[in-house]
């Protein structure tokens, strides 16, 4: 039998929370943030002709936009084999993309033709373990199907949103273990190439195309489906352990080394200024006793919509930093019960969102070896507290090693620090945000780790290349696969095109 016994979740923890601060009173939620009078907004209004992505940054002239959705299944291939028809004889670009959450232009042709790809047929093969999916399928999609016959995605990023292909694209990796990053679960791809033939890409067939279009960010061609693995969906039970923020790197290892049992796995880090960066918690997922009665996936409901009040007042607003850090580490822990993995795993990112037209969620994410993570977290807080941005949230993943894709980030087993700033849209924002992530990319350069490539291209031509040593390879490739240059975006023309 299924427990019934209502126990809160990690995010009903943080929706309790914000009664909390409400009872402490108005005052404790007043923001201090520097006002706006006198700046130059960068608000974008979704001109015509123009295409945007979730930064809000990057708007970019398109010369057209077409949606290809569940209608256009059929004959998916032939309407796409038309875009690139249209794009060569116009020489114009071409670039595919889902939900378009990179956030500099990564799914963006300038004056080209952009496709947005969004079906979602899935054909599951349990005794393989694997499952067929359409490249525009979003995980939501993967995760209602998969769940219905009791198996979950192997590797997906935090949210459910994104597209399958988009994944494979940047090679996104989430906080499932002990998994590289998902390119390294996905078996096979078909993949229509510049010259219109739709090729199937595997460890095995066209190989090293494989190897490129696994965080390749669209350049080799359009996916139009995948083959991944699955797991067994399993309902978990977490544990709370505390302890100083630069031991959380030998901490992931040692739970992880020690704990087969561990399915997935997780670190925060406290982000008010004051202790900036000192204290951490490592969360970790076992398999709970009872397996019987697992129920179906749950989208983030009310409580867990509600939970973005007290992580929304945290903005310019220290003493809410700290309580928020002081819920987490001491109610959540004693009040949050068991999730199934793919509950856990089938977070919107609207749960979150700001609702600000002043202001911009964006995301940054360094690799570090766990032997790095102390170094790490020292030049973090010398250079974040530095700026004005505003962090909200610092969670840390472990990422298995992956030797594979061209562009990796994490040649070596690392430890993953996603950053949520938000950003004001303002000039001197994005001014300050630039010299800031130039900074925090040198020193983790320095330190032998890397950044995230889809997040705001901040980073110069000089670090891209010190960060990712094979980017001139890769680049070499490109222009020998696609020698006309049809599949382009935002990436290829700020940092590859130099190459
Ligand atoms: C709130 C938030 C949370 C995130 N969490 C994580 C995380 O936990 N882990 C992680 O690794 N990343 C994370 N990311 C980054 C995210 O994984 C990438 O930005 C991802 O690309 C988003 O998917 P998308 O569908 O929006 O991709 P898009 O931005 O639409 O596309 C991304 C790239 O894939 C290419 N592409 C898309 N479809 C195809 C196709 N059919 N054929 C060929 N190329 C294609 C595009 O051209 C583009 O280069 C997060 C981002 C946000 C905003």
């Amino acid at each position: 039998m299924a427990r019934n016994v209502f126990k809160l979740t990690r995010r009903a923890a943080l929706f309790g929370s914000g009664a909390i601060v409400g009872a402490g009173g108005w005052s404790y939620l007043r923001r201090n943030l520097p006002v706006l009078d006198g700046t130059a907004h960068l608000a974008t209004d979704n001109r015509e002709g123009y295409l945007n992505d979730a930064s809000g940054l990057s708007q970019t002239p398109v010369a057209s936009h077409r949606m290809l959705g569940l209608a256009d299944q059929e004959d998916l291939v032939g309407s796409l084999r038309e875009e690139l028809r249209i794009a060569r004889n116009n020489g114009q670009p071409i670039a595919v993309g889902a939900a378009r959450h990179s956030m500099g232009g990564h799914s963006l042709p300038r004056d080209g033709r952009a496709v947005t790809l969004r079906h979602d047929w899935l054909f599951a093969d349990p005794a393989a373990g694997t499952y067929r999916v359409a490249a525009g399928a979003r995980w939501a999609d993967v995760i209602r199907h998969l769940d219905a016959i009791g198996f979950s995605p192997k590797v997906m990023q935090s949210n459910n949103d994104f597209g399958v292909a988009s994944t494979f694209s940047v090679n996104a990796h989430g906080w499932a273990v002990p998994f590289g990053p998902a390119g390294s679960t996905v078996r096979r791809v078909k993949l229509l190439t510049a010259d219109g033939d739709l090729i199937a890409c595997s460890r095995r067939e066209n190989a090293e195309l494989f190897r490129l279009a696994m965080g390749g960010y669209g350049l080799f061609g359009i996916l139009t489906e995948l083959e991944l693995e699955m797991v067994p969906n399993a309902r978990l039970e977490p544990s709370y352990e505390e302890m100083p923020a630069a031991e959380l790197g030998s901490a992931f290892v040692n739970a992880l080394s020690g704990n087969p049992d561990i399915r997935m796995a997780y670190g925060r880090l406290n982000v008010d200024r004051d202790g900036f960066f000192s204290d951490a918690m490592l969360i970790t997922y076992r398999p709970a006793d009872d397996q019987t009665g697992i129920p179906v996936a749950q989208e983030s409901g009310f409580v867990s919509r509600m939970s973005r009040h007290i992580f929304r007042a945290q903005l310019g607003n220290e003493p809410v930093k700290q309580l928020r850090w002081g819920i987490e580490t001491r109610l959540a822990k004693t009040i949050s019960g068991s999730a199934t993995r793919n509950s856990l795993l089938n977070e919107p990112v609207v749960t979150l969102d700001d609702r600000d037209p002043d202001r911009t969620d964006i995301l940054h994410e360094y690799f570090v070896s766990p032997e790095s993570f102390p170094a790490f977290i020292e030049a973090c807080r010398e250079v974040i507290p530095a700026s004005y941005q505003e962090l909200l949230n610092a969670t840390l993943r472990y990422v298995m090693a992956d030797r594979e894709s061209v562009l990796s980030y994490a040649p070596e087993p690392r430890i993953a620090t996603v950053m949520l700033f938000s950003q004001e849209m303002t000039g001197r924002a994005e001014a300050d945000m630039h010299r800031m992530t130039h900074a925090l990319i040198e020193r983790v350069i320095a330190i032998g780790g890397t950044y995230y490539l889809p997040y705001r291209p901040h980073a110069t031509v000089d670090q891209f290349v010190r960060a990712y040593p094979r980017a001139r390879e890769f680049a070499a490739a490109k222009r020998r696969y696609d020698p006309g240059l049809i599949f382009r975006n935002n990436f290829w023309d700020g940092y590859l095109a130099e190459l």
